[in-house]
């Protein structure tokens, strides 16, 4: 009767804080849309509620991943459970590409968007990209050595999830052999976690008025309405096919997917997912949405915690199925833009590039535009393409940002499941022997 109570009272106050962001949303719209300096002059509540998550980032990860592997029994489990989460990563991913690539082809929005010339003019981008990776074997190089940090805490510092969660792993490990002393260090860890999901709990109330104060500034940025709608126009049709994509893949082959192999009900799953969702919209970010994430997945939902505190932060850092998408569709329609063909090779080499891309971009605003140098390199397309998308990125990085934190949580209820499954199908096979 008790549990009842509180699980009423925890949906209303979570349906309290979805109405008050909506609101925040709408206002900020409206404010930044029709007010462009109102809304420039208040993006410093913005900025403030940004700082205030990406400061729980590092110790976050940490603390949850140390006490997850840790809490796992028996180090072997993070067998099973690393091999559930690299087989969903991959096929999602995949998927996506699969869709941006379908969708570009068949729409062809290069035919019909700003052409070539027009990036020419812009051509200073390829300066600031100069100095990214050059081939697929450079990139997965530049993946591998970044995983290993040379100084934790200057990995710390810069705030370099991936070397964290490595050096995490590891530490939580070894934590769990070496008796008395690895459990107090542990149980140090576990108060850490606690401490950290009590102020992201306190933090999600200034949600409403952070995110409202994201968007009201961004749009004030880009002149209001007016100055918003002539990039939507002259890219629309690139818009589009990003949006549309991205669009099939969140509300059909996610839902789907979390519906039949994760056996969660997706409305309930999306609604408790709300103020994240909004959040990796108004952020630009999956590791700045981190920490609402973990909320909603395990205290809203309810989904495990030793398989949430695994899958979201590493899913955060590498699993950008929104990302993955729209690397396919810009490198496509850079290439209809200067009137390129390509071949069939060309095409899978997209798909390969586009889910690396994905995966090295770190969780930050923008990521996904410097890793396309790769996508674009590895077909020999023209890199002041870039140049064409430019001016609609902000804008499509939020869209994105938003598909791959639903594509984590989405994971972490799925690879949870079929975990449990598996250790009922092995505790009956040992009953039945
Ligand atoms: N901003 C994206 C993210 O944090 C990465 C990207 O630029 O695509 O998930």
């Amino acid at each position: 009767m008790k549990g009842l109570t509180e699980h009423a009272m925890k949906t209303q106050s979570s349906n309290t804080l979805l109405w008050a962001i909506l609101t925040g949303i709408v206002s900020g719209t409206i404010l930044g849309g029709t007010l462009p300096d109102v809304g420039h002059s208040v993006s410093f509540l913005g900025e403030l509620f940004l700082k205030a998550l990406f400061v729980l980032v590092v110790p976050l990860v940490m603390s949850s991943i140390i006490v997850g592997v840790s809490s796992l029994g028996d180090v072997r489990q993070l067998g099973p459970l690393g091999g559930r989460t690299v087989l969903y990563f991959m096929t999602t991913t995949g998927i996506a590409v699969t869709i941006g690539l379908v969708l570009v082809l068949l729409i062809q929005p290069g035919t019909s968007g700003p052409s070539a010339a027009d990036a020419e003019a812009m051509a200073s981008v390829s300066e600031r990209l100069e100095d990214k990776p050059a081939s697929v074997t450079e990139l997965l190089q530049t993946i591998l050595i970044g995983l290993v940090p040379k100084n934790l805490f200057a990995a710390m510092a810069n705030a370099e999830v991936l070397p964290l969660i490595v050096f995490s792993l590891v530490f939580g490990g070894v934590l769990t052999t070496i008796g008395e002393r690895g459990s107090l260090v542990i149980r140090f860890f576990e108060g850490v976690n606690g401490a950290i999901m009590a102020m992201v709990h306190l933090l999600m109330w200034t949600a409403p008025v952070g995110i409202g104060a994201l968007i009201a500034g961004r749009l004030g940025e880009a002149g209001g309405f007016s100055g918003f709608w002539p990039q939507l126009v002259q890219l629309g049709a690139y818009a589009g096919t990003v949006i549309l994509g991205l669009l099939t893949h969140a509300l059909i082959v996610l839902p789907l997917i979390l519906y039949f192999v994760g056996k969660h009900n997706v409305v309930q799953y999306a609604r408790n997912l709300g103020t994240a969702l909004t959040t990796a919209f108004s952020t630009s970010s999956s590791s700045a949405t981190l920490p609402l994430t973990m909320e909603a997945v395990i205290d809203e939902h309810g989904v495990s915690s030793r398989t949430a505190r695994f899958v979201l932060p590493v899913g955060a850092t590498i699993n950008m199925d929104g990302t993955a998408l729209y690397e396919a569709v810009a490198a496509v329609f850079i290439a209809q833009s200067y009137g390129i063909e390509l071949t069939f090779a060309h095409t899978i080499i997209i798909v390969l590039t586009a889910t690396l891309a994905a995966i090295g971009a770190a969780g930050i605003p923008e990521a996904g535009l410097v890793t396309m140098v790769l996508v674009l390199k590895a077909v020999n397309l023209p890199i002041e393409g870039i140049a064409l998308i430019l001016v609609i990125d902000w804008f499509l990085d939020r869209c994105r940002t938003t598909i791959n934190v639903w594509g984590d949580a989405v994971g972490a209820a799925v690879i949870d499941t079929l975990g449990k499954k598996s250790s009922k199908d092995e505790s009956g096979i040992q009953r039945d022997s």
